[in-house]
């Protein structure tokens, strides 16, 4: 059989990993290979947050293998060399980028075009030359052979330099070898996300005149005044385009949906080039004309070698080019997550944004996978019972939408039945698994917005008389309590969190794990007959609406 990630390898190593296509993030204990003599070991400070992070979380290329460990812009210190490691010592910063390995012989490997082999090894989501799994740099160590790594040069930031290891390299490389380096020529940079503005560094930085071309106006003040571009062009004002035709010599686009690609190439000058970096998942057309009468070029560029990658970095050293960044601690990566998700929608020109990267959690904590040892049993609709307000229609205050159920309640309304004394609910009862013995967990994605108060949303039901309930889960004023007290998780609005919870009927305990961390263990209160329940359930000092959404609901027993 094969080992675990955790005993695979001599060097225990823990990061953040996603487990399913929800592309949720938890702790994720597994390990590294033994320091061989080409390898350094590197201690994380620091990684990009890059939309490919997201894409592959949620497999949204369909060649995701989880647990995945995503992060390809990472910084650190070196704390292990091997015997044959020439460029670097313990205590040296260095980066790692996109690619971790590749075959040296090849052709393209000779001429340092690592990044264009046919055997490259990408940063995660890929195996290693043993077979392995590759892990990213969401986590606390990496291994990675030399020739790989690269030096990172005293006066470059290692927060904001980080996302020049993916986002720096993939324009710079193409402006070097398309030629897009000599002063005073006319550069268009189309989109203006993550690559887009490294790339009107980069056009400054070589003295060229910089236009970024955008279909968001918002974008004008930040590309001019805080960029430095020369000037900026709304692609949807015909008039702006008109007086812009044949005025470029190098359009560099960034834009990864789906876009006309014609209208870019209008904009060039005799001779001019196009040169593509986003990566739109659909075929794009391109009329031939204007390419044969004009001498022009489109062509397309990936990420770089590591001698190109290195040379970048001291360019941006000498130049001060870093990226633009917000720091943001490990335990926010899931709503980082929601934020570059969302920022798709708003500017549906530009898919990369390179603008978090998150400071590594510097303490040890240990987490284990709670539903180790159990299994998955299986659920349907049919084993949700809904349980709302009984004089109102049942698409008023519970929805399931794209897989999310959606539960409201207001503090007005009506119980659940006509004849029940209690608060107002909208719950989901989980049917079909109601249990008396045994060791038994609940495991789902929550998220409740901000305002809701005084409510609970997660309950696991029977107790012996006195009481009606062995576990309620509430939230007030941002704070996920047991009962009233203590608080559990401070800050539990507006974000998805991975609660799980263990109730052992036997052993009388029941556990409350939050994003795999064990938060709380609370002994059991009796009772013959128990199921659990979520939503929103009404208590004291309620908000006049409470809401809370849950997706991924599982049930699991121990195994015996
Ligand atoms: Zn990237
Ligand atoms: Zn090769």
């Amino acid at each position: 059989m094969a080992k675990s990630p955790e005993e695979e390898h001599p060097q225990k190593a823990f990061g953040w990993a996603a487990r399913d296509s929800h592309g949720i993030l938890s702790p994720f204990q597994f390990s590294r290979r033994e320091n061989g003599d080409e390898d350094v070991t590197i201690k994380i400070l620091y990684c990009g947050v890059c939309h490919s992070d997201l894409h592959c979380c949620k497999n949204e290329w369909g060649f995701t293998r989880y647990p995945v460990v995503p992060g390809h812009e990472m910084v650190g210190i070196v704390t292990k060399t091997g015997k044959k490691v020439t460029k670097f010592k313990e205590g040296n910063n260095v980066g790692v980028g996109v690619i971790v390995g590749s075959c040296k012989k090849c052709e393209t490997c000779q001429q340092d075009l690592e990044n264009y082999c046919p055997q490259c090894i990408f940063t995660y989501n890929d195996s290693y030359h043993d077979g392995t799994k590759t892990y990213g740099g969401y986590s606390n160590i990496v291994v990675v052979d030399q020739r790989y790594v690269l030096r990172f040069p005293d006066n470059l930031p290692l927060d904001s330099g980080a996302p020049l290891l993916c986002a720096g390299i993939t324009v710079y490389s193409p402006m070097k070898y398309y030629g897009m380096t000599e002063p005073g020529k006319h550069l268009g940079v189309a989109g203006l996300g993550g690559l887009g503005h490294v790339a009107v560094k980069f056009g400054k930085a070589f003295g060229l005149k910089v236009t970024v071309i955008s279909s968001s106006p918002g974008k004008q003040a930040e590309a001019i005044d805080r960029l430095g571009a020369d000037a900026f062009l709304l692609s949807s004002d015909p008039a702006q385009i008109k007086a812009a035709l044949g005025t470029m010599d190098f359009i560099i686009d960034t834009v990864s949906a789906v876009h006309p690609l014609d209208p870019l190439i209008a904009l060039l000058k005799l001779n001019g080039k196009l040169i593509t970096v986003g990566l739109p998942n659909k075929p794009l057309q391109i009329t031939i004309f204007p390419l044969v009468l004009g001498r022009k070029l489109v062509g397309g560029s990936d990420i770089g070698g590591m001698k190109e990658t290195q040379e970048m970095l001291d360019f941006c050293a000498k130049h001060n080019i870093t990226s633009d960044i917000e720091l943001i601690r490990m335990e926010e990566i899931n709503t980082a997550f929601e934020r570059l998700a969302k920022s798709d929608v708003r500017f549906l020109a530009i898919l990369t944004l390179t603008k978090l990267a998150y400071l590594q959690k510097t303490l040890g904590w240990v987490a284990i996978d709670p539903t180790e040892g159990f299994i998955s049993l299986p659920l349907n609709q049919s084993n949700f019972i809904i349980q709302w307000p009984y004089d109102v229609p049942q698409d008023q205050r519970y929805k399931f939408v794209d897989g999310i159920h959606k539960l409201r309640v207001y503090s007005s309304d009506k119980p659940h039945t006509p004849t029940s004394q209690t608060r107002p609910r909208t719950e989901i009862r989980i049917h079909g698994y109601d249990y008396s013995s045994g060791v038994w967990q609940f495991e789902g994605y929550g998220y409740v917005p901000r305002g809701t108060s005084g409510v609970c949303i997660m309950q696991v039901f029977g107790a012996s008389p006195s009481h009606a309930t062995t576990l309620m889960l509430r939230v007030y004023n941002d704070s996920l309590t047991y009962y009233q007290s203590p608080v559990l998780d401070p800050n539990i609005y507006n974000r998805w969190f991975r609660l799980n919870v263990v109730h052992d009927v036997e052993g009388s305990t029941v556990k409350v794990y939050i994003d795999g961390a064990l938060l709380y263990e609370a002994p059991g209160r009796g009772g013959t007959s128990h199921y659990f329940k979520c939503g929103v359930y009404a208590q004291n000092d309620d908000s006049y609406l409470m809401e809370s959404h849950w997706k991924g609901i599982k049930v699991f027993k121990k195994c015996d």
